[in-house]
Formats: structure tokens, sequence, C-alpha cells
């Protein structure tokens, strides 16, 4: 088997909203089976791993929050691969929590070592302020993920976390270094902190933008489906990886 490891997007391809996407439980499952690891690899800076975890059990999935790579966990591991002691974090508490955790004393200062942008249901003009004069005065800027907006039950899109990471990057013009899909370093980072190598990882998501851009950029295998944001009809005509209906259609394709 040409694959090892299995990172999944949550959102289309494990989940939808609040319900399971059912035929994706066996699809873990066989996975699991067979002896190979699933790794569920999401944006989602909002909520701990651990919560994920019981998010997803509580559908049904058996998977432990271990196996949960997030923004936050990206955070984490790119911390321990390069330490700094204080951080101005516009951030959810989750982040916060994964700083301290981490080591990172977190500062409403302007004079810290980096600033480190999430979502932030609190955000004030007074902390996008201190942010971009942190940044300016040479503090690091470090974004857990980049995506413009969140969708909510009225289908109305509300600011992401990017929106808030976009304020920053046009006060102070630096670019941040971003943490999640569809940066690469989600998964490098990812591949760090459990131990595979690119090549042997499969990405499956149901976003190009997001999923197949951050295999792309990291340089691991991809595979699209068809049960979250994109339609068959909006598939590029050049599109280079491999399309299916749902993950375990995948999954029963290559054996398992
Ligand atoms: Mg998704």
């Amino acid at each position: 088997m040409k694959y090892k490891y299995f990172l999944l997007d949550m959102d289309g391809v494990l989940i939808r909203g609040k319900e399971p996407i059912k035929t994706s439980i066996e699809a873990v499952n066989r996975i699991k089976k067979a002896g190979y690891n699933v790794v569920v690899l999401t944006n989602n800076a909002i909520h701990s791993e651990k919560n994920l975890a019981k998010k997803l059990q509580e559908m049904g999935y058996n998977i432990v929050h271990d196996e949960i790579f997030s923004s936050i966990s990206a955070l984490r591991e790119y911390i321990r691969e390069n330490p700094f002691n204080t951080a101005f974090p516009v951030a959810s508490f989750g982040v916060i929590e994964a700083l301290v955790e981490s080591g990172v004393s977190p500062f409403d200062s302007e004079d810290v070592d980096a600033v480190v942008v999430s979502f932030d249901k609190y955000v004030t003009y007074s902390k996008l302020e201190r942010a971009t004069k942190a940044i300016l005065k040479g503090a690091k800027f470090i974004a857990t993920n980049p995506d413009p907006s969140i969708v909510t039950e009225d289908g109305l899109a509300r600011p992401g976390a990017g929106a808030i990471v976009g304020s920053i990057e046009i006060a102070t013009g630096v670019k941040p270094i971003i943490l999640g899909k569809p940066s690469g370093w989600m998964i490098q980072l990812a591949s760090h902190h459990y131990g595979f190598s690119v090549d042997e990882a499969v990405m499956v998501g149901d976003r190009i933008s997001t999923d197949i851009m951050a295999a792309e950029n990291a340089g691991a295998n991809a595979v699209l489906v068809l049960t979250g944001a994109t339609k068959k009809e909006e598939i590029p005509k050049d599109f280079k990886y491999p399309v299916y209906k749902d993950l375990l259609s995948f999954v029963k394709d290559i054996g398992l």
C-alpha cells in the first residue's frame, strides 16, 4: 500500500454541519482495521482537539483526540520547532490554551516575540491596533488559518480568521506565517508530529482551493471527494488528482 497515513478533512468529508456523512464512518473503520493511520486534518482553531474528537465520537466515529491535527495542533508543533517566549494573541481560547501549554506566555502588550492570530469572537479595534504595533516593532506574525469566512446555519457567512488576519496584514504590510490549509505547513508539521514522510500520506478533501492546494504545496498525494463544497461540474478539466463520490468509494477502490 502506497498510503500509510490518511489525512482527512473534517467538514465535507467526515461531517456535514451537525450530521455525520454516514458512509465515512465505515471508511474510517476500514482504514483502521487494515492497520493504517487516520489523521483528521482541520483548520478549525475554535475548538480543542479533545472537543473535536468528542464531537466526532458522538456522531459514531472511532476517532481519538491524538488523531485530530487542527491548526491549533499545527501551532503547537510550530512552537516546538521554533520556540518563542511571549505572544500577543488575537485568538480563540483554544489557541491561548495551546500557547500556555507550549510554554509561551500570553501578554496584552506590544512588546512580544509573536502575534498569534486566529478566529477571535472578541476582536476589537484596540486589539488590532496593538497587534499591528507589535508586528511593526518586530514581532513574528503567525496565523493559525486563513479561512475568510465561517458559514452558519442561515447560509450567510460571518468573518472568519482570515478576515482578522487580513486586516492586520493590510495595516502592517507584513505577510503572516499561515499554518492552516492551503499552506503546505499544516501537512509538513503533521508529518513531523506523527513521524511520516509526506509521500506516504494522502490528503482527502472536499475543497480544491484549500485541501488539495495544501497537499500540492506540501508535496503530498491528494484525493477530492464530492460530499462537500465542490460539485462535479466545478472540477477544472486539467485537474490531476483522483476524484471519488465519497471517502468510502476511495477506500474500497484501493482494496481496504
Ligand atoms: Mg472541507
